[in-house]
């Protein structure tokens, strides 16, 4: 393997640890972590994401994992919240992952148990929803992401997605022009009626530097898809943009960057959205966010709705 080029610079010859292919940057481990961290940081900086405090949902997937260890080392006051999903098999492995790895590099974990919000297990509300389990996971996780980190007061919650997973999402929407997602597309969504804002500090990573991360660290994260995944699309579009990239490199990082720092600014300006059709008012049981379409309807938050059908199907069930 070919020599780090900042040891080089300082005519100390060391061999590379990793080689970044997308900038064609061959680093050893301390200068890729270097490297990773200003990065990073200037990234938060450069989005005025949070200044001090923040949550980051941990799934135990390399993403988060990353994300939670980084942003701990940079010293911010990072509150990791693991959502136990209760999916046989696959969830017992991820908690065991998340524990293990915030015992050894003395991470702040915080366990939330679906099963002990709502009643019953992800497997078990899909069955009931009758939805995709991914849209009934990303709104449980959503909302109890958002709910804890009200209790800890922070400035943010962040999430694992970097830039692979946003320019994927980015070439989807305009290639089906879905104004009103590309209209609100941003590293940072700001605090909204009980929502805290959220924020994707990973933006500027591609998925092989968070690899490089993981390798580096020696961090046994979870692998493979969740048992319970329905989603391919997004993994459709992944594998188009790698091909466009493959043709024409670095082509993924301006195509997002430049959208949120030329285009976007112009469709905020100028593209008319119809007013959301919805209103977000806090829910009458437990006061958390609750999305309404009409002034008639209850307010009752997502998780809160959930629990009211878990209790309704254990009433139904004993009569
Ligand atoms: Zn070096
Ligand atoms: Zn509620």
């Amino acid at each position: 393997m070919a020599l780090c080029r900042i040891c080089k610079e300082k005519k100390i010859i060391t061999k590379a640890d990793v080689y970044l292919k997308h900038y064609r940057l061959p680093l050893c481990k301390k200068h890729f972590k270097e490297w990773f961290l200003k990065r990073l940081k200037g990234t938060i900086e450069k989005f005025d994401m949070f200044k001090e405090s923040v949550a980051v949902g941990v799934s135990g997937g390399m993403d988060s994992m990353t994300l939670w260890q980084a942003l701990t080392e940079l010293g911010y006051k990072v509150y990791g919240i693991h959502i136990n999903l209760g999916i046989p098999g696959a969830s017992e492995k991820a908690y065991e992952k998340v524990s293990k790895f915030a015992e050894e590099k003395g991470l702040d974990l915080h366990v939330v148990n679906l099963k002990d919000e709502v009643g019953a297990t992800l497997p078990e509300i899909v069955k009931l929803r009758k939805r995709p389990a991914c849209a009934v996971c990303g709104q449980i996780k959503r909302a109890l992401l958002n709910k804890y980190a009200k209790r800890f007061n922070v400035e943010a919650v962040a999430t694992g997605h970097h830039l692979d997973d946003e320019a994927a999402t980015l070439l989807a929407n305009i290639l089906t022009w879905n104004l009103p997602l590309l209209k609100r597309k941003h590293p940072v969504l700001p605090s909204r009626d009980g929502f805290v804002k959220k924020v994707k500090p990973l933006v500027r990573f591609t998925k092989a530097d968070i690899k490089a991360w993981v390798d580096l660290e020696g961090i046994d994260y979870v692998k493979g898809e969740c048992p319970l995944s329905t989603g391919a699309s997004l993994k459709k579009w992944t594998a188009l943009l790698e091909e466009i990239e493959k043709a024409f490199p670095q082509t993924k990082f301006k195509f997002l960057f430049q959208y949120w720092e030329i285009i976007q600014p112009i469709f905020r300006e100028h593209l008319e959205i119809p007013e959301d059709e919805f209103k977000i008012v806090p829910c009458k049981y437990c006061g958390e966010p609750a999305v309404i379409y009409n002034e008639d309807e209850e307010p009752i938050c997502t998780i809160c709705k959930l629990r009211e059908l878990v209790n309704q199907s254990l009433e139904v069930s004993s009569n």
